[in-house]
This record gives structure tokens, C-alpha cells and sequence, in this order.
């Protein structure tokens, strides 16, 4: 479970009784101490969205929520910006384009956590990058003749990374950026 500034483990009961709790919702609840064992969540109450009615709109959020979990996995005290930027996502998925929303989240955390890299050399030849510019992994740059990749314009990701706007990418740039996105952090 991911809150403002932690990550803990529960164990909660699943009964007849007891609904499924599904990955990357967003709930209340109280915590039951329970001895030696993880603590109990109990008295959940979920917070809804009208887009987790829409099919797709939860199918790209079940897959965005997917790469915090391996990424998070042995942290305990955590910065708030993950849950913050999670939040505001939840808050904006109806009104924007989530993969957009997806892209610009995951820009604003690998800069968070330091590991963006300058984009005006070429992992594979060392060279300089002009005007178009490719991707490997995680938002490391490399031409797209080198990567054999579409290229995407190198302006509109400069934009992306200073100002967290995807605003002058277009779709099927962002559709590419969103692909290495889902890889993970
Ligand atoms: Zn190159």
C-alpha cells in the first residue's frame, strides 16, 4: 500500500463478505494491530472515478500502476512525489489523455530521482544528436539511425523534460515514449 510518504504491507481478509480489493485503487481505511503478524487493514472504503468504468481508461492505468510495484518493492519510507503524482493523475485520467498523463508522470520521477541524462550524445556512436532522437531503456538518447527506432523531435522532448508538458509531442510520439515508459523505471 503507497501513501503520502510510506509503503507498508497489510494482510486483509478476503471472505464473502469482503469485496476485492483491486490493484491501483484508491482507498480509506484503518489499520488493526495483529501481533506478530503483518498488521490488518480493515473498514475500507473506496474512493471511485468515473473513468474505472471505462474500460480502456482502467486498462492503462492497471498497466501504469504495474511499474511502481518492482520499483517500490523494498522501500519503506518513501518521498511523497510517487503518491502525489499518482494522485494527480487519478484526478486528471478522465479529463486528459492517459498516456500523456503516463508519460509526462514518468518524466517528472526519473528527474526526481536524478537519472535523467543530458540528450545531446548518442549512447551507440558517441556523437552528437541533432534534430530527431531515439530512446533506449529508460529515456537514455541515442540517434534513431543508430537504435534503428522512429525518430522523435528532440525539441518537444527538451520541452517534456524542463517543463513536464507533453504538449508539443505528438500522438505517435507519445504512443513510443509511452512503450518505454511501461518497461519500467
Ligand atoms: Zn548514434
Amino acid at each position: 500500500m503507497l501513501s503520502r510518504d510510506r509503503v507498508e504491507k497489510y494482510y486483509r481478509f478476503y471472505g464473502a463478505r469482503h469485496s476485492i480489493l483491486q490493484v491501483g485503487y484508491l482507498i480509506d481505511f484503518e489499520v488493526e494491530e495483529s501481533g506478530s503478524f503483518l498488521p490488518r487493514i480493515r473498514s475500507i472504503s473506496h474512493i471511485g472515478f468515473k473513468w474505472l468504468y471505462n474500460r480502456e481508461k482502467l486498462f492503462i492505468w492497471h498497466r501504469f500502476i504495474s511499474i511502481f510495484e518492482p520499483h517500490l518493492r523494498d522501500v519503506t519510507q518513501i518521498d511523497p512525489i510517487y503518491y502525489e503524482t499518482l494522485l494527480e493523475c487519478v484526478k486528471k485520467w478522465h479529463l486528459q489523455s492517459p498516456k500523456r498523463l503516463i508519460v509526462e508522470s514518468y518524466i517528472k520521477i526519473l528527474k526526481h530521482e536524478g537519472r535523467l541524462q543530458p540528450l545531446d550524445k548518442c549512447l551507440i556512436c558517441n556523437q552528437s544528436i541533432d534534430k530527431n532522437i531515439a530512446f533506449v531503456g529508460k529515456f537514455i538518447p541515442a540517434h534513431p539511425s543508430c537504435v534503428n527506432q522512429h525518430p522523435i523531435r528532440k525539441e518537444s522532448v527538451e520541452y517534456l523534460l524542463n517543463s513536464f508538458s507533453s504538449i508539443w509531442l505528438n500522438d505517435e510520439e507519445i504512443e513510443r515514449l509511452y512503450l518505454i515508459a511501461l518497461k519500467g523505471f
